[in-house]
């Protein structure tokens, strides 16, 4: 994306719904070209297909993911939508598994959609004992031979770390592909396409944007083949994201290893503190050696973090107790930590886990932090005031 207009350094927002093509000619050859599905068209044709703003900001990513190639679209789930349907194909599409520790709304669209409305078959793949048994997984790819693995790079909420990697190379004896939601470890703690993964997904409505005011997602890969179907399937569903969300992603994103570093930063203190307080009686945070994927974590993170998500259990005599505690928490910190169900906010946020996600973690003291890159000091004074008055 090199156009420039007079002397701007950035590429503005082009809001044109429809781009001028002036004759019949250029017409005619510009949609037999649309057919050929290039992510960066000679001419634009209309902006639910491609447009230059959009592709500026898909730049940034691709230079963030180390890939050749960046879709953006309107949601993170239109990402994963247009990640998956890419290998359905009518009679023909083979099983699909999906590890079951994944985004809440990943599973219902899951059972809503693919199972319940398309037809697809679909296998979950759960973890044992806080992490995911590979021998296990190799077995059940051998028998079930599906199109695709989907899994999540550190998994919500228990923040279980996938050893990609190995999980890339069992799929690739098996013929099978492997698609990655890498929204919570983010490019800057690993870039799953090193490691020969098919296609990532985020929703970049959390860290890549940042700030809690763009709802967007992206798929990121390599290969060419994969590009086209996904840049048709985005055409054909209208999933694409807005040029003024592009452009304000594509200034934002400027600002993403800064801000996401300080967030791990910041998640790594605290997270030890919550796990030497008495009023807590569990931390999941794959930075702590007690988490059982904190190995695995160090191998494919290096030392470049955790992420900035971390769980924690209030101590409770039962129940009822646990949720007063919780309740009681939750007002406790309400002026600084918010209750905003989302993550990758410039803020510390907090949402109970059990209100949201009910019977799969019934734990009713639980709580996920999304922690912030303001100040640490105020975040560890504002929970340890609240945690003290419990
Ligand atoms: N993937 C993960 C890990 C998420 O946490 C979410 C949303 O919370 C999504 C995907 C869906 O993204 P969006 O809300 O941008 O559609």
């Amino acid at each position: 994306m090199k156009k420039k207009v007079i002397n701007s350094s950035r590429i503005p927002v082009y809001r044109d719904s429809g781009f001028e093509l002036y004759n019949a000619d250029l017409t005619a050859e510009t949609f037999r070209k649309e057919t050929e599905h290039e992510r960066e068209p000679e001419n634009y044709i209309y902006s639910r297909y491609r447009n230059p703003t959009v592709v500026s900001a898909e730049e940034e990513i691709m230079k963030l993911e180390g890939c050749r190639w960046a879709l953006l679209t309107q949601s993170g789930m239109s990402a994963i939508d247009t990640a998956v349907s890419v290998f359905q194909l009518g009679k023909k599409t083979k099983p699909w598994l999906f590890f079951s520790e994944i985004y809440g709304g990943s599973i219902s669209f899951i059972e809503s959609v693919l199972k319940k409305r398309r037809g697809i078959e679909i296998q979950y793949f759960t973890p044992s004992g806080g992490t995911y048994d590979l021998t296990e997984l190799e077995r059940v790819l051998a028998s079930l031979k599906p199109e695709f693995v989907y899994i999540e790079s550190i998994s919500n909420p228990m923040l279980i770390v996938a050893d990609v990697p190995a999980i890339a190379a069992i799929a690739g004896k098996h013929g099978c592909r492997v698609i990655i939601d890498n929204t919570f470890a983010t490019p800057l703690l690993y870039k799953p396409l090193e490691d020969g993964i098919d296609m990532v997904i985020h929703s970049v409505t959390k860290y890549l944007s940042g700030h809690g005011n763009i709802t967007a997602g992206v798929i990121c890969g390599n290969d060419d083949l994969l590009m086209r179907s996904a840049i048709e399937y985005r055409k054909f569903t209208g999933h694409m994201i807005s040029p003024d969300d592009a452009y304000r992603l594509q200034t934002q994103i400027q600002t993403f290893n800064l801000r996401f570093s300080r967030q791990c930063e910041n998640a790594a203190i605290l997270a030890k503190f919550l796990n030497d307080s008495a009023a807590i009686e569990n931390v999941w945070f794959p930075g702590l050696s007690g988490h059982a994927t904190h190995s695995v974590a160090k191998k494919i993170f290096g030392n470049r973090g955790f992420g900035a998500m971390i769980t924690f259990d209030l101590k409770g005599s039962d129940n009822a107790e646990k949720r007063e505690k919780r309740d009681k928490f939750i007002a406790n910190v309400s002026e600084i930590i918010r209750l905003i169900p989302t993550l990758g906010d410039p803020h510390t946020i907090l949402m109970p886990v059990e209100a949201v996600w009910g019977a799969k973690y019934p734990e009713p003291g639980m709580i996920r932090l999304s922690v912030g890159f303001e100040d640490y000091t105020a975040i560890e004074k504002t929970i340890s005031e609240a945690l003290e008055q419990l």
